[in-house]
C-alpha cells in the first residue's frame, strides 16, 4: 500500500465574491509527502478545507478514482482522507488510549469501550506506537505537552485506515526537538500513505518535504522539489516582499 493519490483540477473558492482559490492544479501522487506552503491568506488552509468538504468550491478533486468534490464532509471522510486543524481536537478528559478507541471504534459502544481494560486491538497499538505514546495510554490527553496532542491526533487518523492525510501546520508551536519527532513521524506515515501538510516553518520543509507547492494569492505560483522550488527567485519575492 502507498496511499492514494489525489487530483485537483480547476479548484475556485470564492467568499462573498472574494476569490480565495483561483484555479488551483494539483498532482499528488500516491505515497507523496508533498508539502503546501504559501504567505498567510495564500488560501493554503482553503484548498484543504475544499478538498475535505467544509467549503463550498467549483472544479474536480479526485480520489481514488472517484470525484468527491460537492460529497458532504462525513462521506468525503470515508472514502479514506483525514485530516487535523492547527489546534488540536482530541477528548482531553479521556486517556491517550480511550482517545484512540473512540477514534477507531466506529460502530461498538462507548461505554463498552471505556469498560475495557486489557486487549488494544492491533491498530490502536499499531498507532500508539507510530506516534511514539505507548508509555503515555493511560495519561488523560488534557495533560499531554501540545506536541504529543498533534501526535494523538495523527494517531487518531491512523487507526481509521486514512490513505491521504492532510495536516495543517502540525508543528505549529513546537519546540525543535518536538519538530524533529513530528518530522520523523511523518516520514514512518509516508511509507505507505500520502501524505501533505500545510507549512510556514521552511527550515521543517527543507528537512522532511518529498515536493513542495507554492501557492500564492489563490494561484500555484510553482512547485518541485525543495531545491527547485528554494532557487526559484519568484518564491523569495513572495516570502519576502518585493
Ligand atoms: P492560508 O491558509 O494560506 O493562510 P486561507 O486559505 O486561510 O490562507 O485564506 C485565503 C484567503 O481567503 C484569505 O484572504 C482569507 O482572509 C480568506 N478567507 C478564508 N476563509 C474565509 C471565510 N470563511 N470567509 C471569508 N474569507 C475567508
Amino acid at each position: 500500500m502507498s496511499g492514494e493519490g489525489l487530483t485537483v483540477r480547476d479548484l475556485r473558492v470564492t467568499f462573498d465574491g472574494f476569490t480565495a482559490v483561483d484555479g488551483v492544479d494539483l498532482d499528488i501522487h500516491p505515497g507523496d509527502l508533498r508539502f503546501l506552503i504559501g504567505p498567510n491568506g495564500a488560501g493554503k488552509t482553503t484548498v484543504v478545507d475544499a478538498v475535505t468538504g467544509l467549503v463550498k468550491a467549483a472544479g474536480s478533486v479526485r480520489f481514488g478514482g472517484e470525484e468527491i468534490l460537492g460529497r458532504p464532509v462525513h462521506r468525503i471522510a470515508r472514502t479514506g482522507i483525514g485530516r487535523t486543524f492547527q489546534t488540536a481536537t482530541v477528548f482531553d478528559e479521556l486517556t491517550v488510549l480511550q482517545n484512540l478507541d473512540i477514534a477507531a471504534g466506529a460502530g461498538r459502544s462507548p461505554l463498552a469501550m471505556l469498560r475495557r481494560r486489557k486487549d488494544v486491538p492491533e491498530p490502536v497499538a499499531r498507532a500508539l506506537e507510530t506516534t511514539g505514546l505507548t508509555r503515555l495510554r493511560d495519561r488523560p490527553a488534557g495533560v499531554l505537552a501540545h506536541g504529543q496532542k498533534q501526535w494523538l491526533e495523527i494517531g487518531m487518523l491512523l487507526v481509521q485506515d486514512v490513505r491521504l492525510l492532510l495536516l495543517d501546520e502540525p508543528v505549529a508551536g513546537m519546540s525543535h526537538d518536538e519538530r524533529e519527532a513530528t518530522g520523523e513521524l511523518l516520514r514512518r506515515i509516508g511509507e505507505d500513505r500520502t501524505v501533505v501538510v500545510i507549512e510556514h516553518d521552511m527550515d521543517f520543509m527543507r528537512s522532511f518535504a518529498r515536493s513542495v507547492t507554492v501557492l500564492h494569492a489563490g494561484r500555484v505560483l510553482t512547485e518541485g522539489t525543495v531545491a527547485e522550488v528554494q532557487a526559484d527567485p519568484r518564491v523569495q519575492e513572495v516570502y519576502l516582499g518585493r
